[in-house]
């Protein structure tokens, strides 16, 4: 492979938008078809809708076509177990099983087929070779391996490409350290919390930035890579340049990815269409408009997701990037999780935005959690930002103007209570930041 070429497959990378789009209606039209037949599930849904594959001309026909929710998959599998009638393919062609991580409920079973692996593998492969990952890298796997899908994929893809592994996963924080020294790994794949950690230990023991020979960074599997702050962080933390990955359990690992231009997330549009729908009107948004991420497989055979409703929220630029490709961004990446917002006093906010405003202060540590109480004696909701300060005796001096970048950022001011460093839990995988503590709500959310 010749490490000095831009792109990993630049036919369908730089691809004119209109072939492009030809080649999805192809491909949805053959999926679509595929579903109503081999699928007792979509076949029901379809009907129930009054849809008929061959109705859909266009790729915005596929509006007419009903969404998939997670809630329905759950109820699918528990009516239809252990995998539900949305499996489309007959066993022999399954290979591996990854269900959802079952942080907001029963897991949801996912299925690739040998022919899933493989798509899979040469994605993530595509989109390692657009961070700058080469033949002859060596790879850092701190994703967590197993049922998660993150691990497999990267892992696979680091094969495709030609790099050494070391497959570590999310844990042994210290072994992490002494690979980054010897061999001397020169890309590490993690979640963006995870990095921070690697990053704080390492400074712990003493060892400068310089001393490593790492060089990127892919960080997916929760929100952060994106946000400036903590892209900075993880930067200068690790001597890196850090890049921002998405996938969900549902749909497929490592979907979206940024370019050198870090001008959104590139989807892989060749295997996915991509909507973004209005969460109460469930209307199409405008080009550029925020809205709940809607996402169709179009060559996923073993479980296919015709209008997954992600429940992430995003906006859509179809427009050519600088780096030539012509697959869409969502500029900034994922926003949050349309049920990730919090509702205090009638504003509504993202944690994504509170971590943009803590981590902008070095006299804060990277970790930070959003509490929601209901006071006992008005019965009212109480939000409250709880933030690590590294000295105790800086927190007079820096919470008025916490204060202040919260009140800008959220259009309404929480609470903000200072805890001693190395309080809040250290996350390998993806880090909770709302602890819901209200009456009649248990447990906490997170993305
Ligand atoms: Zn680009």
């Amino acid at each position: 492979m010749n490490k000095t070429r831009k792109y990993f497959d630049a036919e369908i990378e730089t691809m004119d938008r209109d072939k492009l789009e030809a080649l999805q209606l192809r491909r949805l039209r053959a999926q679509l078809k595929r579903c109503y037949r081999d699928s007792e599930f979509y076949r029901q849904k379809f009907q129930k809708a009054g849809v008929k594959p061959d109705d859909v001309r266009s790729l915005s026909d596929i509006k007419y076509c009903p969404f998939v929710t997670k809630t329905e998959l759950r109820d699918e599998q528990l009516a239809f177990p252990p995998f539900g009638r949305h499996t489309a393919t007959p066993p022999e062609t399954w290979a591996e099983l990854h269900p959802s991580s079952g942080t907001t409920g029963a897991p949801v079973n996912n299925l690739w087929s040998f022919r899933d692996v493989r798509n899979i593998s040469r994605w993530t492969a595509r989109t390692m070779w657009t961070f700058g990952v080469r033949p002859g890298d060596i790879i850092q796997n701190g994703f967590s391996y197993g049922l998660w899908v993150a691990g497999m994929s990267t892992h696979y893809a680091a094969r495709e490409l030609g790099c050494f592994v070391i497959p570590i996963g999310a844990s042994m924080t210290e072994r992490q350290i002494d690979y980054l020294l010897n061999p001397g790994s020169t890309v590490l794949l993690s979640t963006p919390s995870y990095a921070l950690h690697i990053a704080e230990r390492l400074k712990e023991r003493g060892i400068s930035p310089e001393d490593i020979p790492l060089r990127i960074g892919c960080f997916g599997g929760e929100g952060g890579a994106e946000v400036s702050a903590t892209r900075e962080k993880i930067e200068k933390g690790l001597g890196i340049e850090a890049f921002d990955y998405f996938g969900l359990a549902e749909i497929g690992p490592t979907v979206a990815s940024e370019c050198s231009e870090k001008a959104g997330i590139h989807w892989v549009e060749d295997h996915l269409l991509i909507e973004v729908i209005h969460p109460e009107t469930k209307k199409t948004c405008a080009p550029g408009e925020v809205g709940v991420l809607v996402i169709t497989h179009l060559t996923k055979e073993a479980t296919p997701m015709v209008r997954y409703w992600s429940n992430d929220l995003g906006s859509l630029d179809k427009t050519k990037c600088k780096c030539g490709r012509t697959h869409a961004r969502s500029v900034g990446g994922i926003l949050g999780r349309a049920d990730d917002m919090v509702i205090y006093k009638g504003a509504k906010f993202y944690p994504v935005q509170v971590e943009k405003v803590v981590r902008s202060f070095c006299e804060l540590s990277d970790e930070f959690c959003i509490e929601l109480t209901t006071d006992p004696e008005l019965h009212i909701d109480r939000c409250t930002v709880i933030v690590e300060c590294k000295r105790e005796e800086d927190i007079p001096r820096i919470k008025p103007s916490l204060k202040k970048g919260l009140k800008e950022e959220c259009q309404v001011t929480p609470g903000i209570k200072f805890v001693p460093f190395n309080t809040l839990e250290r996350t390998t995988f993806k880090a909770k930041r709302i602890l819901d503590r209200r009456e009649g709500k248990r447990g906490s959310i997170g993305g």
